[in-house]
């Protein structure tokens, strides 16, 4: 990884009269453009050939940096373009999802976060013991098919958004539906190899987002969504009888989000929830989170929260946010988002000449 005293020393040679913000073309880009924008920043999109039409419909670019594979984000020439933009690197779930992490290992361009950090999504084994550190409560998890014996979660590595993931109640259930992923082609080989079997907790899920400020040293709650995830939103239109006749299988590829407003006696745990989190990523991986870091959590009926997922960085259900939330607004005197909180916290950093503080 490369270290953050040669990521000051790129930051170093900056024009910080003219920092920019760039992130790929996808995910969250528009709320990270948007926020930018709105802050007085360039933006830089580093964009797959063909996917700049989104972009330019929204007029939010100021410079692309075009890519034929998402991977090439990490090539040298990419990396020097960004450099030469004095650009800041929002990282989303496509750097996750789309860079091998040894190329993100020798990227030399100041990200916005902590390297170290945005690396924990890459193992659910890490994300899950930092959120049983921080205090959180999390699924049981099972070490192999042999061991289920209440309802299960299967997951697949990787920022997959939920494709190919499966529920059962049994090792021949298990058996049986890994065959039917395999054969629909929503699972590899590979991936087949190495599930991850969680209890299944159910309840409702709610995301919430939090901006952590090392400027301000405050950690902020900006608000929370609930996804519309497929099939399994969508399987429950058809009648009982149907569904058992078609022996359905449920999976949850993300197609979109709702913003969400949490019963008001919720609000107190979910503010302690995301101070934990931040205390022991001090502790994990110092200085600890930088700016956005978002929890996925299903609610229960008893109210308890049951935290599965950590990114420490902006998620797409934030866009379902962009302009304001509930929370911004009896929070801030102005319309406020995760893409223009980032923005902000880098423009207070340039004022006070205190970027070192938000890069690694
Ligand atoms: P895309 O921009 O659709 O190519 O997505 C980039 C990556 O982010 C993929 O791994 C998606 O699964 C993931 N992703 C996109 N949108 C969402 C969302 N709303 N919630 C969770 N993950 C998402
Ligand atoms: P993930 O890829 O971990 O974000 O999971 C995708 C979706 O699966 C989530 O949005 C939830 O709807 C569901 N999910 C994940 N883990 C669990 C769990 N342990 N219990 C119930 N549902 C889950």
């Amino acid at each position: 990884m490369v270290a953050v005293a040669e990521v000051h020393r790129i930051l170093d040679d900056y024009d910080h009269s003219s920092v920019s913000v760039a992130t790929i073309g996808s995910h969250s880009a528009l709320n990270i453009f948007k926020g930018a924008r709105e802050e007085g920043f360039k933006t830089v999109c580093i964009c797959k050939k063909g996917r700049e039409k989104t972009y330019n419909r929204f007029g939010l670019v100021d410079d692309y940096i075009m890519i034929d594979d998402m991977n090439d984000t990490a090539s040298e020439e990419v990396q020097e373009k960004l450099r030469e933009l004095n650009s800041i690197v929002i990282p989303h779930g496509s750097f996750n999802a789309y860079i091998d992490q040894a190329r993100m290992d020798e990227f030399r361009v100041p990200i916005m976060g902590n390297r170290t950090l945005l690396e924990v999504e890459t193992s659910r084994v890490k994300q899950h013991d930092w959120m049983r550190s921080a205090g959180l409560k999390v699924p049981k998890i099972f070490e192999s098919a042999k061991d289920i014996e209440e309802l299960a979660f299967v997951k697949f590595p990787g920022a997959k958004g939920g494709k190919g993931y499966f529920v059962v109640d049994s090792e021949a259930a298990f058996k049986k539906k890994m065959k039917l992923m395999l054969k629909k082609n929503l699972i590899t080989k590979e991936e087949a190899k190495n599930p991850y079997i969680q209890e299944y907790i159910i309840g409702v899920n709610a995301y919430p987002h939090y901006f952590h400020s090392p400027l301000r040293d405050e950690t902020e709650f900006l608000g929370v969504d609930k996804r519309y995830e497929s099939s399994v939103d969508g399987v429950f239109r058809i009648p009982v009888p149907e569904q058992i006749g078609q022996e359905i299988s449920p999976t949850f590829s993300i197609v979109g989000n709702f913003p969400m407003v949490l019963r008001e006696s919720l609000l107190d745990e979910i503010f302690d929830i995301g101070e934990k989190i931040v205390k022991e990523s001090e502790k994990l991986a110092p200085p600890g989170l930088i700016g956005a870091f978002c929890l996925e959590a299903i609610i229960k009926e008893d109210l308890e929260i049951i935290a599965f997922e950590i990114s420490s960085r902006i998620v797409a259900g934030c866009n379902a946010l962009i302009g304001s939330s509930p929370y911004t607004y009896l929070m801030y005197n102005e319309p406020m988002y995760m893409g223009k909180r980032i923005a902000r916290e880098i423009k207070e950093a340039v004022k006070e000449d205190k970027l070192k503080e938000l890069v690694t």
